[in-house]
């Protein structure tokens, strides 16, 4: 997350290695700073720290910029001890929510499980992936970290989603939070709104992003700790005819139902049985075997799972509603509504 940079240190202090620090700074955006000194004798400390502090307030480089103790854009340790200087580079943290308007795009890129990222699987290539290392084509993640790689000149950019959502799955309405780790950015600022619009413009019908943000260093786990109640879209089939009526009894009704982990994702997640909500809001005939029906759910809730009973382990189902078996045909998320208060497990939804 933070980009270390260790240098030998050339000059004893209290001098200071300024074409070292020049190497990494003098070509980068940054505003904050600070500097600590590690002496060979600790006695030595408060007055060489002294002395470094005023060479440094004196250069060019420092002059203008400012000393803080909490999240400085660089941090320099000048030690005495290892011989090293020390230079970190804090991340920019960018915030914003995302729509996903297509059912091929993942939210984050996902190395294939089988042969873990590597393509080969004793010695051939790997029969899940094909070879191409990962199982997804496209990804929130992968479409909007180029635009943001060009306009802040970083390394790695790191996606934190305010849970997340299947691949066919899109997320519409306002969109989902986001957050953005920047790793060793060259800037620090950027035009947000000619980013947003360039981002938007290239991406149509894929991925938009709105509310985009520099933000501060606690909102990833700001954004990403927070649960939230979902309204959902789902179109449901059965082989049989759906009998309306029966769904209607639902209607606008918290009702409880259990989930155990799903038979899709058992293998990666904690087997436990969690209790939800959901209400039906609104229930649509296309046709004899098909509805479209609107629902609110709580955080963490399977709602594919919800729809077909997962062989039992969502406690009622829909299927059992209407007593025949339904499946989930589309879904999207329509709004990320707010925030459940007290709600928290460990696994997100
Ligand atoms: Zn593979």
């Amino acid at each position: 997350m933070v980009w270390v940079g260790h240098f030998p240190l050339v000059v004893s202090l209290p001098e200071v290695p300024f074409s070292t620090l020049e190497s990494v700074l003098q070509n980068r955006e940054w505003e904050t700073y600070s500097i600590g000194v590690r002496c060979k004798n600790p006695l030595h400390k408060e007055n060489t720290s002294k002395a470094v502090r005023a060479r440094i307030a004196n250069n060019p480089l420092f002059r203008i910029k400012k000393t803080v103790f909490e999240f400085p854009d660089a941090e320099i340790i000048l030690d005495e001890v290892t011989k090293q200087v020390m230079i970190q580079i804090l991340p920019v943290i960018i915030t914003g929510k995302y729509t996903k308007l297509a059912r091929t795009i993942a939210q984050t890129r996902h190395f294939c499980y089988e042969c873990k990222g590597s393509g080969q699987k004793t010695g051939s290539i790997c029969p899940v992936c094909n070879g191409e290392k990962v199982l997804t084509k496209e990804s929130v993640q992968e479409l909007i970290a180029l635009f943001f790689k060009k306009a802040f000149v970083c390394d790695e950019v790191l996606f934190h989603g305010a849970g997340r959502e299947d691949v066919d799955v899109r997320m519409l309405g306002r969109g989902r939070p986001f957050a953005l780790t920047l790793e060793n950015p060259l800037q620090r600022t950027t035009d947000v709104e000619k980013l947003t619009n360039e981002i938007n413009a290239s991406l149509e019908n894929k991925v938009q992003l709105s509310n985009l943000k520099i933000g501060m260093h606690n909102d990833v786990a700001y954004t990403t700790q927070k649960y939230h109640t979902k309204r959902y879209l789902a179109l449901v089939e059965s082989p049989e005819k759906i009998n309306v009526e029966l769904l209607e009894k639902y209607l606008n009704q918290k009702m409880d139902v259990l989930q155990t982990t799903p038979i899709r994702v058992e293998k990666r997640r904690v087997m436990k049985e969690r209790p939800h909500w959901i209400i039906l809001e609104k229930i649509k005939k296309i046709d004899e075997n098909r509805v479209e029906i609107e629902l609110h759910a709580s955080a963490g809730c399977y709602i594919k799972e919800f729809i077909s009973g997962d062989e039992g382990r969502s406690k009622p189902s829909l299927s059992e509603w209407v007593g025949i078996a339904c499946h989930c045909l589309t879904l999207d998320v329509l709004e990320i509504v707010e925030d459940e208060p007290g709600f928290s497990f460990s696994v997100k939804d």
